[in-house]
């Protein structure tokens, strides 16, 4: 029998191939539910998830989650808002857990937050030695950046003179277009999250239009930042698909062209499993 057009509605209806290159299933809100979970990632075309981490405790249980889920690459790092955990060994045991498992992929989430904190010069001796690090080890970083553009820019382009400036994402962007392009003259790439589905995310949005093709990551920041329909919700990797269709929205792309794009562009950044284009 041959099979005429629009007689495969499975085929039609199977989801694009997507990447939710930032999460954080490890915390205590997924605790209950975490197969289902899975099995809504699966659906909605989720291939492989990038997760972050904010201090190194969290690593043997990340790892774990990498055993249950093949999926799953993870970054090792120290977060801006933790900087009470940076000990006079944690740059060794980042390093010997990037080293002891090829499924570490990045360095982080690292970075400045000047919204929740003012503790600069704190911010920045825990910074600077992962920066170190990244270059040392040839992996990507995961920069969390909130309130603190100018500084970033300002430590970065001195790396970048030396020849000491990794590659990586801006993670959750939130800046302006033309701290965008700051970050962007530096190599790097921008993720897009939950917030860019928020209505009043003007220069988010513009951001969004911006955005070199080849330059553009999509993330939930799960359990955080729940994209529109589901704000105030907990997030789940899933729910990237929304990230994804607001993204096409504002560009005036394909859901299947946006998909494609973020998709090879966190495979090529964060060497990612299961997801071909
Ligand atoms: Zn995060």
């Amino acid at each position: 029998m041959v099979a005429q057009l629009g007689e495969h509605p499975q085929a039609q209806l199977a989801p694009p191939v997507l990447v939710d290159s930032h999460c954080h299933i490890v915390f205590r809100q997924f605790d209950d539910d975490l197969e289902a979970v899975a099995q809504r990632w699966r659906e909605a075309g989720v291939t492989a998830l990038l997760h972050a981490c904010v201090e190194p405790a969290e690593i043997p249980a990340i790892r774990a989650l990498a055993d249950r889920f093949a999926e799953l690459r993870y970054s090792v790092g120290v977060h801006p808002l933790d900087t009470q955990h940076w000990q006079a060994d944690t740059a060794q045991v980042l390093r010997q857990a990037a080293l002891d498992d090829p499924r570490v992929v990045a360095i982080g989430e690292l970075g400045l937050d000047l919204y929740r904190e003012t503790n600069l010069e704190q911010q920045l001796a825990v910074l600077v030695p992962q920066l170190d690090l990244a270059v040392e080890l040839d992996l990507p970083v995961i920069i969390h950046c909130r309130d603190a553009a100018e500084a970033m820019l300002e430590l970065l382009r001195r790396r970048r003179t030396d020849g000491r400036c990794p590659r990586g994402v801006m993670h959750c962007w939130g800046g302006t277009p033309e701290e965008m392009e700051g970050f962007l003259e530096l190599g790097l790439s921008i993720s897009f999250s939950g917030t860019v589905t928020f209505p009043r995310a003007e220069v988010t949005h513009a951001c969004a239009r911006l955005v070199p093709a080849e330059r553009y990551l999509i993330e939930t920041d799960c359990p955080f930042l729940a994209p529109v329909p589901r704000r105030g919700k907990r997030n789940e990797p899933a729910f990237v698909a929304s990230v994804a269709a607001r993204m096409a929205e504002l560009r005036g792309e394909s859901l299947d062209l946006v998909a494609r794009t973020s998709t090879a562009n966190a495979q090529k950044l964060f060497s990612l499993p299961g997801a071909s284009v």
